[in-house]
C-alpha cells in the first residue's frame, strides 16, 4: 500500500486547438504526489499550452483532467478554488508593480482565503526568508533583479499552500548569473516533497532534480522516462536530435 503513491493529477487524451492549429494532441500525463516532472522540447511544441490547460488558463478542446480524483473540467470546480491547489510560476514573474513585495505575497491569501493581515504578513516574511529574500519585504518589485523577482513570485505562489506547482520556463528570462539562485530555490522545494511540473531549458536541473523527464514536440509527448534514460539513452530519434542541439 505504501508503495503506491497517491496520484495527484491524471490527464487523459488532452487536446487543444487554436482555430485549426492542433497544438496539443491527445497528451496523457500522470503526476504522483511528491513527483517532479520536467517537460523539455523545442519552442512551439505546446509546452506552455499544456501547462496553461492544466491550470485552466486555457480551456482544453477535449480530454480530461482529474485532480485528486476530481474531474476538473466538469464545471463543478470553481476555477479560483482549483487554482488554490495548483499554483503557477511564469517566465515573466507578473508581480504587481505598484505593490510592495510583502503585499504581492499577502494579497491572494488575504483576498481568496480571508487571512488576516498580520497572520498573512508573518507567513510572507517566513516565505521570503525561505527564498533568500528576508530583507526585501518593504521594497517595490522594480528595485529587484530578475532572479529576485522570480523568487518573490515563487514565494507568492507558496503563500497559497498549493499541493502542485507548475513552472513555465521560470529562468528563461534571466541573465545567466541569476539562473542558479532560482533553480536552487526550486531544488529546495523538490527536496521538501513539493509536487512540481516544470517546463525548462535547464537540462542540468532536469537531469538532477526530475523524477521523470518528458520530451514534447509538435503537440505530442514523444518520449518520457527517468532522467538517466532520456539524457543517457534516448530511444527516439527526435529526442536525440533535440538533445544534440541543446546539450
Ligand atoms: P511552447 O511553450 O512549447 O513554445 P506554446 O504552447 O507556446 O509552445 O505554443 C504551441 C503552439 O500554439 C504554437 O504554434 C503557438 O503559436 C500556438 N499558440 C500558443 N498560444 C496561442 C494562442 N493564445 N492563440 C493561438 N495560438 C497559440
Ligand atoms: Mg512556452
Amino acid at each position: 500500500m505504501s508503495e503506491t503513491k497517491q496520484s495527484m493529477l491524471t490527464i487523459t487524451k488532452l487536446s487543444k486547438y487554436y482555430g485549426k492549429n492542433h497544438v496539443l494532441k491527445k497528451v496523457n500525463l500522470n503526476v504522483k504526489k511528491g513527483e517532479v516532472v520536467c517537460i523539455i522540447g523545442p519552442s512551439g511544441s505546446g509546452k506552455s499550452t499544456f501547462l496553461r490547460c492544466i491550470n485552466l488558463l486555457e480551456r482544453p478542446s477535449s480530454g480530461s483532467i482529474f485532480y485528486q480524483d476530481n474531474d476538473v473540467l466538469d464545471g463543478k470546480w470553481k476555477t479560483n478554488e482549483y487554482r488554490q491547489h495548483v499554483g503557477m510560476v511564469f517566465q515573466g514573474y507578473y508581480l504587481f508593480p505598484f505593490k510592495k513585495v510583502i503585499d504581492n505575497i499577502t494579497m491572494a491569501p488575504r483576498t481568496l482565503k480571508n487571512k488576516n493581515k498580520a497572520e498573512a504578513e508573518v507567513e510572507a516574511l517566513e516565505l521570503l526568508k525561505k527564498v533568500g529574500l528576508a530583507d526585501k519585504d518593504d521594497v517595490y518589485p522594480a528595485s529587484l533583479s530578475g532572479g529576485q523577482k522570480q523568487r518573490v513570485a515563487i514565494a507568492r505562489a507558496l503563500a497559497m499552500h498549493p499541493e502542485l506547482l507548475l513552472f513555465d520556463e521560470p529562468t528563461s528570462a534571466l541573465d545567466p548569473e541569476l539562473v542558479g539562485e532560482v533553480l536552487r530555490v526550486m531544488k529546495g522545494l523538490a527536496e521538501e516533497g513539493m509536487t512540481m511540473v516544470v517546463v525548462t531549458h535547464e537540462m542540468g536541473f532536469a537531469r538532477e532534480v526530475a523524477n521523470r523527464v518528458i520530451f514534447m514536440e509538435g503537440g505530442y509527448i514523444v518520449e518520457e522516462g527517468a532522467p538517466e534514460e532520456i539524457f543517457g539513452n534516448p530511444k527516439n530519434e527526435r529526442t536525440r536530435e533535440f538533445l544534440a542541439r541543446v546539450l
